[in-house]
């Protein structure tokens, strides 16, 4: 988030300066499922508003940064219902292709147990009975941030890490000290601060206002030789029924199995991967490949992130990916979204930001000018 709007502050001539406490992508950022997606499962939430949204934005992004951002058919794979749950899934599939517009990717439809296997061989012992193909896109979460950060250098803006500074928010402007003492002051101040949102503007003395509660989501891959999926596959884990997936990363030489989501109040930093959580995500990987004997000892990679959800209770699998930008005097906070909507959030938050200046910004640029 910080990144896309440094870079669109600049293209849009303001002066910027990017305070980062940690490392560029330390965060969520860097942890995320690397979906560039409108969220298949949201349909059934039915949060159409937000799957239409990020639709629009996978086209853009695809367009913008065609090295960062490439397509990524799915198969939605069903191991247990009947007809109704085959129907809804294969009308859930067209749907997200109708919501995708003149942005959808390929073929969306049901498919047959015999169809999933000519194209997934691999599922050949999976106790599956159907499913639906569908279209996404895979994205690299950390170089995108990268990316808009390269950009954001390239126009004129200091982008300072390891920096911890001291913010004061004044009626007329916003002073933040750095630790060499120097201090900077603008006319605006944003936050962009994921998970760790509620604590900083707590610190910098903004109003309590609880806008982000995080829920946990925990990653493992295997080495593709193990595990040599051709296709990302959406699965309901066999436990609970929550949709997951295994996606193919062969840049990288290897598949993504994915996530948990649980709610947890710990600091992001000393978060850690937990077995029980390991346990869950290879459970649902033994189940659909039980002949390639996968064991946690074919982990090759782990991580965990928390989720900067959008604060409004619910149970976590139900919690909307949507955002809030709030305006406080001359500081904003930008709460909430997805990796896949950040560039859409970004255009909202450096239009308040002119708003807050009290000038007239020239329009965002982001959606047309090439990621470097
Ligand atoms: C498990 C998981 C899977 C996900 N999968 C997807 C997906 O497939 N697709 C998708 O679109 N989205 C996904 N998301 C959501 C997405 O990753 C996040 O919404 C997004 O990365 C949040 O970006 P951010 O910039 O708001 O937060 P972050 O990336 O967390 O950045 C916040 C930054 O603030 C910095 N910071 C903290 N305190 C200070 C301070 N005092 N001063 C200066 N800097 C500070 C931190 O170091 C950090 O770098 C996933 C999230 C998780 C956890």
């Amino acid at each position: 988030m910080g990144a896309g709007i440094a870079r669109d502050a600049a293209m849009r001539g303001l002066s910027v300066t990017l305070i980062e406490k940690r490392t560029i992508g330390f965060g969520t950022s860097s942890r995320s499922s690397r979906l560039i997606h409108g969220g298949i499962r949201y349909l059934e939430l039915g949060d159409i508003g937000l799957v239409y949204e990020a639709l629009h934005e996978r086209t853009t992004l695809l367009a913008i940064a065609p090295h960062l951002v490439r397509r990524q058919p799915f198969l939605f794979v069903m191991d247990r219902g009947a007809w109704w749950p085959w129907c809804r899934v294969g009308i859930g599939v067209m749907l997200y292709k109708l919501l995708a517009g003149s942005g959808s990717l390929g073929a969306h439809h049901p498919l047959t147990r015999k169809g999933i296997l000519r194209r997934e061989p691999l599922l050949d012992h999976a106790p599956l009975i159907g499913g639906a193909i569908y279209q996404d896109a895979h994205g690299d979460d950390i170089g995108l941030v990268r990316s808009n950060i390269a950009a954001a250098r390239a126009l004129g803006v200091e982008v300072l890490e390891e920096t911890d500074a001291q913010v004061q928010v004044h009626g007329d402007s916003v002073e933040a000290t750095l630790p060499d003492g120097r201090t900077i002051r603008a006319g605006a101040l944003v936050l962009a601060l994921g998970p760790w949102t509620d604590e900083v503007r707590s610190a910098i003395g903004l109003p309590d206002r609880d806008l982000v509660g995080g829920t946990k989501g925990i990653h493992i891959a295997f080495p593709i030789e193990r595990l040599p999926l051709s296709h990302a596959v959406a699965l309901r884990h066999p436990d609970d029924r929550r949709v997951m997936f295994c996606v193919p990363e062969p840049e990288l030489g290897r598949v993504l199995v994915g996530t948990t989501d649980t709610e947890t109040d710990e600091p992001p930093e000393a978060l850690t991967v937990g077995e029980d959580d390991v346990a869950y995500l290879l459970r649902a990987v033994q189940h659909l490949f039980p002949t390639l004997d996968l064991t946690a000892a074919d982990i090759s990679d782990r991580w965990v992130g928390v989720r900067p959800l959008l604060q409004q209770g619910g149970s976590e699998s139900s919690r909307s990916r949507e955002h809030e930008i709030v305006r406080e005097g001359r500081a904003l906070t930008v709460a909430g979204g997805k990796l896949t909507t950040y560039r859409e959030m970004a255009e909202e938050a450096v239009d308040l930001v002119g708003e807050v200046l009290g000038r007239e910004l020239p329009p965002c640029r982001t959606a047309d000018v090439a990621l470097p």
